[in-house]
């Protein structure tokens, strides 16, 4: 079996027609599917656009978060339930081609246990997108010790055993972006064009986006706190060599302002010492 996965954020206006898409797409394959949605503390009529579909189709199923959680928390939770062999997970705004999904599948077929997507021309993104999530990468490849490629999103097919793995973490501030590649396995990139969102407006705003940033930045990588020590012991080493400097002065220049070289040298080194023991 086959289990889609969705996180719908106040997507009403999305989540019937995608629906229909994965029906008529999946219904093709030879695969029998599911198709788990996951409210995340929705305030629009997500939650009876997703009744209504549960009623209408056998293979339909829902999830309702007591609040907004999260993207990240709600494919996660999306994973723990999915009964699938293989479980696809994209967004519910229809910027992620359905049709993929046959492709999807053939590489699982193939052997491949991860089957993820790459974004290629972004003409219908927006400018400030671009250039954030660009940065973003930048950061991102240059702090972690993960590769996590640019334009990779929440869009991709993962074997049932990699799905095992995950549902082992309990990690509240998951960035499944870093976890998925760190993890190994055999892994299928494809490309795809992005389609402009169908309905609604987009559900990340800047300060989701700078959070999910951070996530991303101190769950994999150790180079902040490697440049802490480092920077550390280099104002040690200049607070010492400051301090020599100001005994020399005290012992040989009358014009000293007392406790001027004290205060500095101690201030200096106890900096110092701090930014060690922080990345330590
Ligand atoms: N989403 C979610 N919870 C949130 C924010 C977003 O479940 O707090 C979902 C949203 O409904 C969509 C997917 O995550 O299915 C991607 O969000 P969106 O399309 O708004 O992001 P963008 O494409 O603008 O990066
Ligand atoms: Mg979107």
């Amino acid at each position: 079996m086959v289990s889609v996965i969705i996180p719908a954020y106040n997507e009403s206006g999305n989540i019937r027609i995608l629906c229909e898409g994965l029906n008529e797409i999946l219904s093709k394959t030879h695969y029998s599917f599911e198709i788990i949605f996951v409210d995340d503390g929705s305030s629009d009529d997500t939650i009876v656009e997703l009744v209504n579909l549960h009623e209408r189709f056998d293979n339909v199923h829902y999830l309702r978060f007591s609040r907004n959680f999260g993207h990240q928390a709600a494919i996660k939770a999306g994973i723990d339930y999915a009964r699938g062999n293989a479980i696809i997970s994209m967004d519910a705004d229809l910027q992620h081609p359905p049709h993929l999904i046959t492709s999807m599948l053939e590489k699982w077929a193939e052997g491949y246990d991860v089957v993820y997507t790459q974004r290629i021309n972004d003409d219908d993104i927006s400018k400030f997108k671009r250039f954030s999530s660009s940065l973003f990468y930048t950061l991102l490849r240059k702090m972690s010790d993960v590769p996590i490629e640019e334009g990779t999103a929440d869009f991709r097919l993962i074997d049932a055993k990699v799905a095992s793995v995950i549902r082992q973490t309990k990690d509240p501030f998951l960035f499944l972006r870093g976890l998925i590649p760190w993890l190994g396995f055999k892994q299928y990139k494809l490309s795809y064009q992005a389609e402009k969102r169908f309905s609604g407006v987009t559900k990340y705003s800047l300060s989701k986006m700078l959070a999910f940033a951070i996530n991303g930045i101190t769950g994999f990588s150790i180079k902040p706190l490697r440049f802490a020590i480092f920077l550390g012991i280099l104002i040690s080493l200049l607070a010492f060599v400051y301090a020599l400097y100001a005994v020399l002065i005290y012992l040989f220049n009358d014009h000293v302002i007392s406790g001027w070289a004290s205060v500095m040298v101690s201030i200096l080194f106890i900096g110092g010492i701090q930014l060690v023991i922080l990345g330590i």
